[in-house]
């Protein structure tokens, strides 16, 4: 069974094309074999049984009632053999040929043609003619009608979308020729495009159909229309064909191509010779014989074509061709079993391995998977890392074009990055550093060192920024240069701010010179610089000094003017100390009105001269009044000059303290002017520092008296007496007020001390008074006394206190007084005149202000300075001064006194002014109260 199938399997492809070839040959073999049908004698042998299947496509009884007559005829005619008739619908003689149980077949063209497939069945030994209309033919072929009044419908195309009437879809004749030949006309594509419906046999159904027009269409086997017309049963005007065709030996109304009847065929186990009767016998049936006419059929006749079948079984899907094989699954298993279970072993065997190996490859696949996840989340970290890093960080390529930059360096270069992505980087450049910086850079960072360093970029709006650079070199596995990676960092506000603190540091905001700090420095620099290099030059030591410079009274002008015109002052004259000094010099500011000048003298004969020679420069310019405030101001300043001595043991704290020491004395000394350290000056402050101390003691101990110098007219008759104070140290005895109020000057210790006074001489004006002692008494105001502001006042008040006559009271101020400003001296002054207080100026004519103000004040007095008095009488300078001074005060209405008279020929200079009083040695020298009163009372 195997094998045959696998036979058939074979055999499948050839059969369709080519097992109709052999027809021609067993015709020829057949028609010689005709001529000697007669003539040759059977031989005799035991009688066989032959088997002739017959298809009994309606009733089986009525088959075998038919065909019966043709197996008797044949065994009638073939010696040895007996024929019996096997009827049966398809499946019954199907398996009946199956089984070997068939030896010959009649069966329906398309019956056979797929039974060619299957079986082992032989090319059809001869044809039927059919016997249903007069002559009988061996083909037939469809036909396709519709009404004869059916306008719409003409041709095949017309058919499309109508319904079809067919009396069965299985017959050949009534709907598969039909079907086939709309398809090959292509009317229709597929089959299932047709609307087709089934009346069942008999086909005159199908005419019934479309007469009675329940379809459109009919589909009828060829010869059935002339039956019926024949019968009377249809008129032939009643249908009208659609595709009729004519054939030359066909005469019934027909629409497709023409078939073949059914053939009769012999299974291949057949021998030879009995094909060869069989197939004589059957020819000879005679047409209108009585066989013939049992047999309903005109005859056989030699086997036609059926290969126009085959095409047509293909074309309509039909069995053999309803599927793509006609062996099953279970024929290859039968046939391939030990291959196939070996193979699916193999297979399987196989699969498990790739299962396996997959299953291995998957899991080490979704580590993999896992662990790039992980590295992707990683880079993607570092990456938002990178971008969103507020230090910028940009990368090179091995030509220095950028190709990478963060967001950092967008923002703040301002550039956008299309705009420098693969240009250089100098994009960014100020152009502000230098050319050995960027060869530097480059010597290190080919040499594969890191470059670390401070760049000035300028932003895309040209703003410079200060950035902290490291480059270096980006190198990939193999130990070759990929490019370059820089990261800045912006420091631009910590310079700014460095710069800031530097300035604070070391300079004086309000000026802008060097401060203390820096002076500092630049001394430790100066003995550093002087012990390392010059140690063998021991003069050289001696070379630069230290000068500082400080303004005389500088805090009454503050006081008194407020701070922002002292600032201004301090600015202007900062300009000019700058100026005065030579542009080497080193010029700073220590304090308020303290400043340092730092400088040096080139020859070394003279070096405290030289020193002492700028320093009187200095003293010069800085005369020059200061304007501010449309106001001018004259100031005067002390110097003090220190060595910056250069022994190992040097420190810049002695320096210093000399230049205090030096200026400490010179402002000791009165002021205006230049003091060198030595020795003896140290200890001459030092003892200053200690008068000071004393004279707090002296003020609590009241260690002071008064003493009065009289003053007479030049007829020598008392008019006055200057009160003088004297400081009764209780060990060192008496104490001239030229030692001690400069001292007291310099600190409110002078305040307390012209107090004492003011309150003595009123106490003693008073006392004077009352016994009877009339003169008037000129007391000393000191300038810082003046400008306490409680100075107006507590005079007002002694005055009250001690019942005075303030026209008695005379209060010697200086022109230094007018250094302050006016207008706070001014209603002081003006409230004390009010009550009849004089005024006298002290000294007049060494001051240096101008005579503006005697105009404006309220003065009634001038005191001749005794420097002018001294050589009045021999010195023309000093007599015309006198003079002048005279005239101006008979012009202002002022009284004048003459100081200092000694001798007679001083006193006598003075004749010529009658109005004029004297006060001198000559007329009395400063006395006590009591030795005053009993030489001047004249009781
Ligand atoms: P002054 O106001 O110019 O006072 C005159 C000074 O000249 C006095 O010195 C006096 O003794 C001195 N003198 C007077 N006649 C002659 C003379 O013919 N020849 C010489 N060589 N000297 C003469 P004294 O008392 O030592 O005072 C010195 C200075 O001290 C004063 O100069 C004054 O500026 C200051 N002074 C004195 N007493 C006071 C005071 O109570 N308050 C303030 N603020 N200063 C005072
Ligand atoms: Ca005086
Ligand atoms: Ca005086």
């Amino acid at each position: 069974m195997l094998i045959a199938n696998n036979q058939n399997i074979f055999r499948k492809a050839s059969v369709s094309l080519f097992s109709y070839l052999p027809i021609a040959l067993l015709l020829t073999f057949t028609s010689i074999s005709l001529c000697f049908a007669n003539t040759e004698k059977t031989e005799s042998v035991a009688e066989q049984e032959i088997h002739v299947g017959v298809l009994a496509y309606r009733d089986r009884a009525q088959t075998i009632e038919r065909w019966q007559h043709l197996t008797q005829y044949l065994t009638q005619q073939i010696a040895d053999y007996r024929f019996t008739l096997v009827a049966g619908n398809y499946p019954e003689l199907e398996k009946k040929i199956e089984q070997g149980e068939i030896d010959f077949l009649l069966t329906q063209p398309s019956h056979y043609v797929s039974l060619t497939y299957k079986e082992n069945l032989t090319s059809p030994l001869a044809s039927m003619v059919n016997k249903e209309v007069a002559n009988g033919y061996a083909v037939f072929g469809g036909v396709i009608f519709t009404k004869s009044d059916r306008q719409d419908i003409n041709q095949l195309t017309d058919i499309k979308g109508k319904m079809i009437v067919t009396p069965s879809k299985k017959s050949l004749g009534a709907y598969q020729m039909q079907a086939f030949e709309l398809l090959n006309q292509e009317i229709f594509s597929h089959q299932k495009e047709m609307k087709v419906i089934e009346t069942g046999l008999p086909q005159l159904n199908a005419i019934h159909a479309v007469l009675r027009n329940e379809a459109d269409v009919g589909f009828v086997r060829s010869g059935v229309i002339e039956k019926l017309i024949e019968r009377g049963e249809l008129k032939a005007n009643q249908l009208k064909i659609l595709n009729p065709q004519s054939f030359a030996d066909f005469n019934l109304i027909v629409s497709t191509q023409l078939y073949p009847e059914w053939p009769i065929a012999s299974f291949a186990h057949v021998k030879q010779n009995l094909m060869k009767e069989v197939l004589q016998a059957l020819l000879k049936i005679e047409r209108d014989s009585e066989l013939a006419i049992q047999l309903n059929i005109s005859g056989f006749t030699i086997a036609e074509d059926y290969r126009n079948i085959d095409q047509l079984l293909r074309k309509l899907n039909l069995p053999p061709f309803h599927q793509s094989a006609d062996f099953t699954l279970l024929d290859i298993w039968h046939r391939w079993q030990v291959h196939i279970v070996n193979m699916m072993v193999f297979i399987m065997v196989l699969t498990l391995i790739m299962l396996l190996y997959l299953f291995h490859k998957n899991k080490s696949l979704k580590e993999i998977t896992l662990k790039l996840k992980d590295s992707h989340q990683q880079i993607k970290k570092l990456d938002l890392a990178i971008q969103q890093s507020p230090v910028r960080i940009f990368i090179t390529n091995a030509d220095n074009k950028i190709e990478y930059a963060n967001e950092a360096v967008q923002k703040q270069s301002g550039y956008p990055f299309e705009e420098f992505l693969l240009k250089d980087p100098n994009i960014f450049s100020s152009g502000d550093m230098p050319k050995s910086m960027y060869e530097n850079l480059w010597k290190t960072v080919l040499a594969g060192d890191v470059w670390v360093g401070d760049i000035i970029n300028k932003s895309k709006q040209g703003e410079k920024q200060v950035l902290k650079t490291t480059i270096t070199q980006i190198k990939d596995p193999t130990n070759s240069k990929i490019g370059y990676l820089c990261i800045q960092k912006d420091i631009t506000e910590e310079k700014e701010t460095e710069k800031k603190i530097h300035q604070l540091s070391y300079y004086d905001e309000l000026t802008g010179l060097p401060n203390r700090n820096q002076l500092e420095i630049q001394i430790n620099d100066i003995i550093a610089d002087n012990i390392f290099e010059d140690l063998t030059e021991a003069d050289s030591s001696n070379n630069t000094y230290l000068m500082l410079v400080n303004i005389d009274r500088f805090k009454m002008i503050n006081d008194a003017n407020g701070k922002l015109l002292g600032n201004d002052f301090l600015k202007q004259f900062s300009v000019s100390l700058r100026e005065s000094v030579s542009p080497k010099s080193f010029v700073a500011r220590l304090a308020a009105d303290e400043f340092a000048i730092v400088c040096s003298s080139n020859d070394e004969s003279s070096v405290d001269q030289l020193v002492t020679q700028q320093a009187e420069n200095l003293l010069n310019c800085l005369k020059k009044p200061f304007c501010i405030n449309d106001q001018q101001w004259n100031v005067s300043v002390s110097i003090g000059i220190a060595p910056i001595a250069c022994s190992p043991d040097t420190t810049v704290n002695e320096v210093l303290r000399h230049a205090d020491t030096a200026l400490h004395y010179a402002k000791a000394e009165g002021g205006n002017q230049i003091q060198l350290f030595d020795r003896t000056i140290e200890q001459k402050v030092t003892g200053l520092f200690k008068t000071e101390q004393d004279l707090k003691i002296a003020i609590q101990d009241q260690q002071f008296e008064l003493y009065y110098q009289p003053q007479v007219t030049v007829s020598g008759v008392l008019s006055g007496a200057e009160a003088l104070i004297r400081w009764q140290h209780p060990q060192q005895g008496t104490i001239s007020p030229d030692k001690f109020t400069p001292i007291a000057e310099q600190s409110d210790l002078i305040i307390d001390i012209g107090h004492w006074v003011l309150q003595e001489a009123c106490q003693q004006l008073s006392q004077a008074s009352n016994e009877g002692f009339e003169y008037d008494l000129s007391v000393n105001i000191s300038p810082r006394q003046f400008m306490n502001p409680d100075f107006g006042e507590n005079v007002m008040t002694l005055i009250e206190q001690y019942s005075i006559d303030p026209e008695r009271l005379t209060l010697e101020i200086t022109e230094g007084l007018f250094l302050n400003d006016i207008e706070k001296v001014l209603p002081v002054m003006q409230a004390l005149a009010d009550t009849g207080i004089k005024f006298s100026i002290d000294d007049f004519g060494t001051g240096f202000s101008s005579l503006g103000y005697l105009k404006n004040l309220p003065i009634n007095e001038l005191k001749i300075d005794r420097m002018f008095v001294k050589n009045v009488y021999k010195d023309n300078n000093d007599a015309m001064l006198v003079d002048t001074i005279i005239s101006i005060a008979e012009h202002m209405r002022f009284s004048v006194v003459a100081e200092g008279v000694e001798t007679s020929q001083q006193s006598r200079f003075f004749d010529r002014f009658p109005n004029i009083r004297l006060q001198g040695y000559k007329y009395g020298k400063p006395l006590c109260y009591g030795d005053f009163e009993s030489h001047w009372h004249k009781k």
